[in-house]
């Protein structure tokens, strides 16, 4: 390694922007390279007609540990709790919304699920484990474990929620490795969560501004260290012992050298990167689904509204075939979101379940969206206000198979010290698993520095 150099962050997203602050932090020389025009990747806001609307992260699960990280970044002031309708969630089934306790499993008092599902609920914890270390859907562990209507109206639209994933493809030791785990520790995945005193419920935060002003201040607390327009396109160790970088910036390709070199980009982009130290690496990452999804908000007059149940908001089972996965009642939670005397919603369309439906021309897509919404809240008028994102390749997904890049990623950084494989595809997609990864992984840099 050659510590002349500065440590190259690849991505200027939250992965690469979160690991250059927690760089400077800790006094490492650091740069980070963003291929496009702005800091922040996904995370995105806007203004629109008095409304302020979230693209990418709505919400945050806050911890003590986030909060003093805002407050180190002087966002403290801007983080606003939930109200206490965020606690309500619904679920669809039949055409109709269903209160549901937000704990997956204390829904057995709804009259959501059948009395056949309830049964299959009560009795888990009588049923044998299944074989040990074997990767697993989420669909395949929960049919075996709670039958399959739990799969489906469930499993299936909670999973959505999170990942905009697919039930069938999504591996349940990767996303919610602690079902797998009390399983295989107490035998049934309800005595774990008893044992274990539930799944646990942090409070939920949004930035007054628009969560878009995390991404700005890292940005600006970077300053010349966040170099934008700055696509990294292929790596290589230099007789020195540093690590060179092709960087095509502003369409011109130079090369930069780096002591350590983090690479903080989408999985596809970061293959392409490495693919001449490490083909096998590369097409495992290329292997990575990223659904495209669509990010609609809609703004009502609430005068013009009958009684909307107050809450977080309602996910749909895909089994309901609508063409959205869930709706967000973000002025319900924050009210501060919507100007005064309207409402803002925002619905999440596509995802792994549904990438067909967002290749139906736009206006087309969100009309026939605005229906099924309209229908489903019985809204007889037509929304104020509404703006459509797509992101082409959404959230990573991690389905079965991705033990093996996980293994890939773990011989890549033995065998080539000083380059580290980072990104929300490895430590876990939401706000909080990418800032406190960063600082842990920023530890490690330092040091090797
Ligand atoms: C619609 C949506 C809603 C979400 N909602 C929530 C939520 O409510 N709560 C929550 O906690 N999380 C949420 N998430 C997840 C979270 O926002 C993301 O996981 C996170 O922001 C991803 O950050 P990232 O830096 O890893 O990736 P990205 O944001 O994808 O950033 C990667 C960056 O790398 C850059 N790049 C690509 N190639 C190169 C290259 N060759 N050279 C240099 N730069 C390159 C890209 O331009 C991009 O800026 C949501 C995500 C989406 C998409």
């Amino acid at each position: 390694m050659n510590k002349q150099h500065p440590v190259i962050v690849v991505g200027g997203g939250l992965s690469g922007l979160s690991l250059g602050y927690a760089l400077q932090q800790q006094g490492v020389p650091y740069r980070v390279l963003e291929a496009s025009g702005r800091p922040g990747g996904v995370i995105k806001s806007l203004h629109v007609a008095g409304f302020e609307l979230d693209a990418g992260p709505n919400s945050i699960a806050m911890s003590p540990a986030l909060r003093a990280y805002f407050e180190g970044l002087g966002l403290g002031e801007l983080l606003v709790e939930a109200s206490a309708a965020g606690k309500h969630r619904f679920l669809v089934r039949n055409n109709k919304v269903h209160a549901i306790s937000p704990h997956p499993f204390k829904i057995i008092s709804s009259r959501f699920l059948s009395g056949a599902a309830k049964w299959r609920l009560f009795t888990e914890i009588f049923r044998k484990r299944g074989a040990a270390n074997t990767e697993e859907t989420v669909a395949d562990f929960v049919t075996r474990r709670f039958g399959k209507e739990i799969a489906t109206y469930v499993f299936d639209p909670v999973l959505s929620g999170i990942y905009a994933g697919n039930v069938d493809r999504l591996s349940i030791q990767e996303v919610m490795p602690m079902l797998s785990d009390w399983e295989k520790q107490y035998g049934s995945v309800i005595k774990g969560m008893m044992k274990s005193k539930g799944m646990g419920g942090r409070k939920i935060v949004t930035m007054k501004g628009g969560n878009g002003l995390l991404a700005d201040r890292l940005g600006a607390l970077l300053g010349k260290d966040l170099q934008l327009n700055n696509k990294v396109t292929g790596v290589w160790l230099a007789e020195d012992g540093s690590y060179e970088l092709s960087v095509s910036i502003n369409g011109l390709v130079s090369t930069l050298k780096a002591s350590q070199v983090v690479f903080a980009a989408p999985a596809y982009a970061t293959a392409y990167a490495i693919e001449t130290l490490d083909y096998s690496l590369a097409a495992a990452l290329r292997q990575i689904e990223y659904p495209a999804m669509g990010v609609l908000h809609l703004g009502y007059d609430k005068n013009e509204l009958p009684a909307i149940p107050d809450g977080f908001g309602f996910l749909v089972p895909s089994a309901e075939q609508k063409h959205f996965l869930g709706l967000i009642y973000n002025s319900a939670i924050f009210p501060f979101k919507a100007p005064e005397g309207k409402v803002l919603f925002t619905v999440f369309i596509g995802g792994a379940q549904q990438q067909e439906v967002l290749q139906q021309p736009a206006e087309m897509l969100q009309q026939q969206v605005i229906a099924e919404v309209n229908a489903l809240l019985g809204i007889k008028v037509q929304p104020v206000m509404k703006n459509f994102q797509v992101w082409e390749k959404a959230i990573p997904q991690l389905n079965v198979g991705y033990a093996e890049v996980r293994n890939k990623v773990a011989r890549f950084e033995a065998g080539h010290p000083g380059l580290y494989v980072a990104g929300n595809y490895v430590q876990g997609v939401s706000v909080p698993n990418i800032i406190s990864s960063a600082e842990k992984l920023a530890g490690r840099i330092r040091d090797a520095q």
